[in-house]
């Protein structure tokens, strides 16, 4: 069943208590004036009229120059956020072991290709690779790894943690081969996946949080669609700032001041092309009453559709993760984070990070109603990594520890990513498996490995 959206935004998706109560911060622009793209999503606005959000959110974060993720690397201490494979090793290994138990439930299949959306620095794929390279018949049958990465410079990151043979360009991306003899490939889009009746093993961890949101209201003259004008919002007042957050490392909550904005959202006036389509793809939006706003992704479908066919017809598994409500739409979630604290996304355009919470029932309804697979989840990240057997995995790695420090280190590592408490990751993060319909149920999804 699904249920209605809520109202009021800041009460659904992500709302981590421990950070709500704590003494909130004004956020000041952290820049000085326009930036090139700033410039350009003005010039663009005067000259078409307001622009969607997602043509917004998408050249904030892939714009092929000034694009957020496609000239730095945003992660760990001195970058802006830090994702759970940063945080630990564990994290790639049990994903791992994960992708392994798939491979051994669909009866081993000689040759199989590994996918993963949005890599990063490339951490979860090297801890994956490494741990699962002692299966000897498991490494072998890995025919070739694809990396699908809008970034230029992440590429050249993931590259030169994989690998020691050069990166070579073809017609369509780039090539090597990893430290461990695997082709590896690098695609810009998710339609470049092959689909060739080669199981493919398919990993995104926090890569649907980046994909473009679209807003709507339901008003009591037909849906809306809610746009991004230039210039600061209208009047001066505060506006509270949306919740966390990718890892948990920022500490306070937020008010956005508005005058530091250079761009704010308008409900369009008539309809949009959008609004008459979108909102009617499926009941769950169709049918919410007047007043309900909601966010809908039509490119995280798109991937999940495409993901989901490959893996019906030629088996394999996908495996996401990240943060979104289990059950309802996301409302009003777009958020900025920049330093480790949360921004106003409309200030700067490209210097901050830019994302979304997930919808993961929209994604079972894209996977479901493409066919062939089963979808479970999503259950939330601590349970997951418990199933997986991350206390006994940390136990030995702290017992391995050269020194006190070290072993602390581990354990506090395992606390960040199982932990429920406040905003701990164990809990606002949630993983969704989608495998071949009739597959046994997975591990960690209520499956065990011997299933
Ligand atoms: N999975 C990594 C990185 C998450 S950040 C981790 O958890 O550490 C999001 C990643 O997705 C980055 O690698 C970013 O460059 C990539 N990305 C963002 N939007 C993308 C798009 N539209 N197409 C392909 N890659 C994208």
């Amino acid at each position: 069943m699904w249920k209605l959206a809520r109202l009021n935004s800041i009460k659904t998706g992500i709302r981590i208590p421990s950070i709500s109560h704590r003494t909130p911060t004004l956020i000041r622009s952290y820049s000085s004036g326009s930036n090139e793209l700033s410039k350009f999503l003005t010039e663009t606005i005067k000259a078409t009229g307001p622009i969607p959000l997602g043509a917004f959110m998408r050249q904030c974060l892939t714009n092929p120059s000034a694009g957020y993720y496609i000239n730095k690397d945003p992660f760990g201490k001195s970058g802006d956020f830090i994702t759970s494979p940063e945080i630990s090793q564990m994290f790639g290994e049990l994903v791992g072991v994960w992708v392994l138990t798939q491979w051994m439930a669909q009866n081993q299949p000689s040759e199989f290709r590994l996918v993963e959306f949005g890599p990063g620095r490339g951490t979860l794929m090297d801890d994956l690779l490494r741990s699962t390279r002692k299966f000897a018949k498991f490494d072998k049958a890995l025919k070739e790894i694809y990396m699908i990465e809008a970034s230029p410079t992440l590429k050249e990151t993931q590259w030169s943690k994989l690998c020691e043979d050069e990166m070579s360009e073809t017609e369509i991306g780039f090539r090597s081969t990893t430290r461990w003899g695997t082709p590896i490939y690098w695609r810009e889009n998710a339609k470049e996946i092959p689909d060739d009746n080669i199981p493919t093993f398919i990993i995104a961890h926090e890569f649907y949080d980046a994909l473009p949101i679209y807003q709507f209201e339901h008003t009591k003259d037909g849906w809306r669609e809610l746009l991004v004008n230039s210039g600061p919002p209208p009047d001066n007042s505060l506006l509270p700032g949306t919740t966390v957050l990718k890892g948990t490392s920022m500490e306070n909550s937020s008010l956005v001041k508005k005058d530091t904005e250079e761009f704010h959202l308008s409900i369009a006036p008539s309809w949009t092309p959008s609004s008459k389509v979108v909102p009617q793809t499926h009941k769950r939006y169709s049918e919410l009453p007047v007043g309900s706003k909601i966010e809908i992704c039509p490119e995280g479908w798109e991937v999940s559709s495409q993901i989901s066919s490959i893996i019906g017809r030629n088996g394999g598994a996908a495996f996401i993760v990240d943060y979104g409500p289990s059950d309802t739409i996301p409302v009003n979630t777009l958020r900025g984070i920049k330093d480790h604290k949360l921004v106003s996304p409309f200030t700067a355009p490209g210097k901050a990070d830019l994302s979304a919470d997930v919808d993961f029932q929209a994604i079972k309804v894209a996977a479901e109603a493409t066919g062939g697979v089963d979808v479970h989840g999503p259950v939330e990240q601590g349970d997951w990594l418990h199933s997986m057997g991350i206390g006994a995995r940390a136990s030995i790695l702290a017992s391995k520890a050269k020194d006190e420090k070290a072993k602390k280190r581990v354990e506090s590592e395992y606390r960040r990513l199982v932990e429920k408490s406040g905003g701990a990751m164990g809990k606002i993060y949630k993983v969704m498996a989608i495998v071949p319909e009739k597959s046994p149920q997975p591990v960690g999804f209520g499956g065990s490995v011997n299933e």
